[in-house]
């Protein structure tokens, strides 16, 4: 038998908030982009690590100064989804668990409300901005962090909803009971997926939990 009480694992960007990237939204911020350095990843010529140097290397290019204090405030500009804090509420009213699990950065969950989460799984850039990113969720293997929510939480899988937008989140919508493909990106998370939801507002996934 299932649990009334579910474990929500939300994917971040694109999502929880209005943007496809929040790395991206740094790199508009300062009018670079990465393509060179995505076309690389995902041909498997670099790893994740390398991947956020090249990144941050962008911007620091633009500003040898940047504090890590600024791309704080260049987040904090980041609109949320539609429904987004009304959702989560209502999920802790009912008392479900909820984590986050995105290659995004940190301070945008601080921007969100860290309070709305049991477990945050996300990268950053280290304070100090010391040109080097802090890795804890592999774009290629989302399933991996994935997992280690779950046994925290001490829930089975059939009792997880995971709700991605791209097919990074594929692995993540597999594993879950109910996989929301919400405000997708692609064909693949849309084929992965029980609930296929593109109305950009949150709260309709409330009806399928
Ligand atoms: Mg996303």
């Amino acid at each position: 038998m299932s649990s009334d009480r579910k474990l929500i694992i939300f994917d971040m960007d694109g999502v929880l908030v209005d943007v496809v990237s929040s790395w991206v939204w740094v790199h508009q911020h300062f009018g670079v982009n990465n393509d060179e350095s995505l076309e690389a990843y995902l041909r498997g010529e670099i790893d994740d690590m390398e991947f956020m140097r090249r990144d941050i290397a962008l911007w620091r290019k633009q500003d040898p100064y940047l504090s890590k204090g600024y791309i704080v405030e260049v987040l904090k500009e980041v609109p949320l989804m539609k429904g987004c804090r009304e959702c989560l509420e209502t999920l802790k009213e009912k008392g479900h668990l909820t984590a986050v699990v995105s290659g995004g950065l940190r301070p945008l969950v601080e921007h969100i409300g860290e309070q709305y989460f049991d477990w945050i799984m996300v990268n950053d850039v280290e304070e100090g901005l010391t040109g080097e990113g802090i890795l804890e969720v592999p774009l290629n293997d989302k399933g991996r962090p994935f997992e280690e929510v779950i046994k925290k939480a001490r829930v089975s899988e059939r009792d997880t909803v995971a709700v991605g937008n791209s097919f990074i989140d594929v692995p993540m919508l597999e594993q879950a009971g109910i996989g929301i493909a919400f405000n997708p990106n692609d064909e693949e998370v849309c084929s992965a997926a029980d609930v296929v939801i593109k109305e950009k507002d949150l709260r309709k996934i409330l009806e399928h939990i």
